[in-house]
C-alpha cells in the first residue's frame, strides 16, 4: 500500500480523517514532501516564500486495524529512500544562531553517490533519517512542527531506516502519520532545518497490546532510547531519564538505585533538537543489557 505525498495533514489530530487503513503487520509506503511542500525549489527563494501554512506537511493519517487506545504502535522502518536534491534555509531570529545571521539565506545542495555535496570542499555521506512521526494525540490538535508525547516533530537523528519506534495508541486506529526527512541532520539541528528532502519511507506497523513502555521508544543500532520533549532542554533531558529509568526499573527488576547507577554508567544523554515549539532529548542505553537479562521488547 502507498500513501501519495499529497495526503497531507499540518496537525496531528484524533479529529483527523484517515486517508488509508490496513492491518496489523502490514507494509505501507508515505511517500513525502520536504517540509517546506517542496516549495523552494532555487537559492533566490527564501524562508519567508513559503506560507507557514504549508511547513511540516506529514503524509497521512493511516488507520491501523484493531489499534485501540492503551495499545503500543510498533513502527519498522524498512527503508527511506530520498531524492537527489535538498533544500536549507536560515533566517534572522530562527534557531540557535538567529541572533548572529543577519538575513535568509537559501542553500539548495545535490546529492551524489550517497553523499551531500554542501560546497566545494566539503561531502557530507547521508544518513537519511525522519524529522516528523507521530500518532493522533487523545483529544488535543498538535502541528505537525511540534514534538510530543505522541512523537511529531521530534527530529531525532536515530530514526532511520532500520529503527523501530513505538508510539502510544491514543484513539482507534492510532492515525499514523509522518514526514519531514533529512538526509543528514547533526544534533540539535541548529538553523531549524536538517537538509530537507523529499522522499518515501516504508513501515511494517504492527499493534502491541498489554505493553507498558515510556514512549515514545526507539531501538536503533546498538541501542534502545527514550525520547522526551519538553519547554527546556533540562525538563526534555530529565524526562528522557525518568522515563528510562522507569524502564528498566519496571521491566528488569532493578532497585531504583541500582538502575540509576547504571544509567549514569552506560546510559548516554543526547540532544535530538533544540529549536522546535518544544526542546527534545534522548537518553540511549545498550540493548545488550537488555539481552543479559533475557527482556525482548514486542
Ligand atoms: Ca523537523
Ligand atoms: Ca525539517
Amino acid at each position: 500500500m502507498r500513501i501519495p505525498k499529497e495526503q497531507v495533514v499540518l496537525k496531528m489530530s484524533p479529529r483527523n480523517k484517515e486517508v488509508a487503513s490496513t492491518d496489523s503487520g502490514s507494509v505501507v509506503t508515505f511517500e513525502t514532501c520536504d517540509c517546506f511542500s517542496n516549495q523552494i525549489q532555487q537559492e533566490d527563494q527564501p524562508f519567508s516564500s513559503v506560507g507557514w501554512d504549508l511547513i511540516n506537511p506529514a503524509t497521512g493519517p493511516l488507520y491501523v486495524n484493531g489499534a485501540e487506545p492503551g495499545d503500543v504502535l510498533k513502527v519498522k522502518i524498512l527503508d527511506i529512500k530520498i531524492e537527489d536534491k535538498g533544500v536549507m534555509t536560515t533566517a534572522p531570529k530562527m534557531g540557535v544562531l538567529g541572533d548572529i545571521i543577519p538575513e535568509e539565506k537559501t542553500k539548495v545542495i545535490s546529492i551524489k553517490d550517497g553523499k551531500a555535496l554542501f560546497n566545494d570542499k566539503i561531502q557530507i555521506p547521508v544518513k537519511p533519517m525522519i524529522g516528523v512521526i507521530g500518532t493522533a494525540p487523545k483529544t488535543e490538535e498538535i502541528p505537525t512542527g511540534t514534538p510530543g508525547a505522541h512523537g511529531g516533530n521530534m527530529d531525532c537523528k536515530r530514526i532511520v531506516k532500520g529503527a523501530t519506534l513505538y508510539l502510544p495508541v491514543n484513539v482507534p486506529g492510532a492515525l499514523l502519520s509522518m514526514g519531514d526527512l533529512h538526509a543528514v541532520m547533526g544534533d540539535g539541528e541548529i538553523v531549524i532545518c536538517g537538509l530537507e528532502i523529499p522522499g518515501e519511507i516504508t513501515v511494517e506497523v504492527s499493534v502491541l497490546k498489554d505493553q507498558s513502555l515510556p514512549l515514545p521508544m526507539l531501538v536503533e543500532g546498538e541501542n534502545v532510547m527514550a525520547i522526551a520533549s519538553a519547554e527546556t532542554l533540562d525538563e526534555a533531558a530529565k524526562m528522557a531519564t525518568v522515563n528510562m529509568h522507569s524502564f528498566l526499573v519496571e521491566n528488569l527488576k532493578m532497585s531504583v538505585e541500582e538502575a540509576g547507577m547504571l544509567l549514569s554508567l552506560v546510559g548516554d544523554l543526547r540532544i535530538c533538537q533544540v529549536v522546535d515549539p518544544l526542546m527534545t532529548a534522548r537518553m540511549e542505553f545498550p540493548l545488550s543489557i537488555l539481552d543479559q537479562y533475557e527482556y525482548k521488547l514486542g
